[in-house]
């Protein structure tokens, strides 16, 4: 019987993986070693109690006496903290999904590769921050990554059988999110509510807001990088609003390989599930017929300067991807507390950016965690500062 754990199991990503795993037979088909979570204790309990999980963790002490009280008589170990959470990705399971928001998810993802595990990818942030050395834990202990955001599940999937030398580029498609035709006087005034409004996909609140910001391509830019070792220059965003075509490959006869499916992480998700087999999945299929027609258009890089910003940092390399990661993630809760305007998120990325490439230099490559965690604190300490500077 196969086993899994999924880190984040609470959140939009866990909830679609917990439905596949039901789907399949879930407690039946699935040895369940362990289930995380934040503050949605009762969800996470009964996702605990259908999978009959091993381990339950929530990141929060103060949620534990909840959580023990709603798992009581059902064998299901319960433990709380962050701590707990990385600890809980060294109980070997066959399959990890790693979907907490944020850099949070960093650390359990590693553990888990250092024990062999396969590790489904959503926490892109892991990439962003620390690619290389998530690669490199990866090849050390034989233990395989599988892209689950979608455009890189896709880009993986026109992959197969092709030869990595003969891609000249990748086009990863944004749908330009709610804000995608508003113009700067607009953007000044947009609130959160209107930001988390995606027209497409259903996601959680924060890769939401990220999307109508661009920073969510921002981060997938730098993603591709990381995970595929392609070369910026050869990576292109293209802004796709029907949210149909999630990636493109481009090869040096000329031929594009086109990734098409429905808006519904279902797919990639179960396609790192089911890897290497294709098996039948509950997502909607395509009626182009109906659909008539996919538009295409190039990103605005003055209205949406993120895609601009990971191009900076891409080029920097080191340990400004971590720098980047969390500047955005502190601009993002001040966007969301209604502390700053929207377009203020990438002035304060920006700002970070530029002064902690004067204070310590980012260009330095880390050779260890601590080295990215040191930097994800400096630069939100910085970011806070430039929020301040901005009252
Ligand atoms: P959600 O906000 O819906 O869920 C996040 C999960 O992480 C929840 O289980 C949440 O717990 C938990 N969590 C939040 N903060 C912490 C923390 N500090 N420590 C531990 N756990 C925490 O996010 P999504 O599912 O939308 O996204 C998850 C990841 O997947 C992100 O990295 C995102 O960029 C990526 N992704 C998501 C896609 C999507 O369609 N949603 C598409 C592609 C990538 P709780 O809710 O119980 O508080
Ligand atoms: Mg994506």
């Amino acid at each position: 019987m196969r086993s899994v754990s999924i880190f984040g199991a609470t959140g939009s990503i866990g909830v679609n993986t917990v439905d596949l795993i039901r789907r399949e037979g879930g407690a039946r088909a699935f040895r369940t070693v362990a289930l995380t979570g934040g503050r949605n204790i009762a969800r996470l309990a009964d996702q605990a109690r259908e999978l009959q999980a091993e381990l339950a963790v929530t990141a929060h002490p103060e949620c534990y006496a909840a959580l023990k009280e709603a798992l009581a008589g059902t064998g299901t170990e319960v433990a709380a903290g962050p701590e707990a959470i990385a600890e809980a990705a060294d109980r070997r399971a066959d399959w990890v999904m790693s979907a907490i928001v944020g850099a949070a998810g960093l650390l359990p993802g590693f553990r888990a590769l250092s024990h062999g595990s396969t590790l489904a990818l959503a926490n892109k942030e892991s990439l962003v921050t620390a690619g290389p050395l998530l690669m490199a834990e990866a090849r050390r202990h034989g233990a395989c990554i599988l892209p689950v955001d979608s455009e890189h599940s896709a880009v993986f999937q026109a992959l197969v059988g092709e030869d990595i030398a003969a891609v000249e580029r990748v086009i990863i498609t944004a749908s330009g999110g709610p804000f995608r035709t508003w113009n700067a006087s607009q953007l000044a005034k947009a609130t959160p509510a209107q930001a988390v409004a995606h027209p497409n996909w259903s996601m959680g609140q924060r890769i939401s807001i990220d999307s109508a910001s661009l920073f969510n391509k921002a981060l997938e830019l730098i993603e591709t990088k990381e995970f595929f070792g392609i070369d910026p220059e050869k990576i292109e965003v293209l802004v796709h609003p029907q949210s149909i075509v999630h990636a493109l490959v481009g090869f040096n006869d000329g031929a594009l390989m086109a990734h098409l499916g429905p808006a519904d992480m279902r797919h990639a998700i179960g396609y790192a599930l089911n890897w290497p087999e294709r098996r039948k999945l509950p997502v909607e299929r395509l009626d182009l017929a109906r659909i008539g027609q996919l538009d295409f258009e190039a990103p605005d890089p003055v209205r949406f300067p993120a895609l601009w910003l990971a191009r900076q940092v891409m080029e920097t390399g080191g340990l400004a991807g971590a720098a980047f990661n969390a500047a955005k993630e502190v601009a993002l809760d001040h966007f969301i507390a209604g502390a700053i305007p929207f377009p203020a998120m990438a002035e304060v990325v920006e700002q970070v950016l530029a002064r902690l490439s004067c204070d310590s230099g980012l260009t330095i490559a880390p050779v260890d965690l601590d080295m990215v965690l040191q930097t994800d604190h400096l630069a939100r300490v910085r970011a806070e500062e430039a929020v301040q500077e901005m009252q």
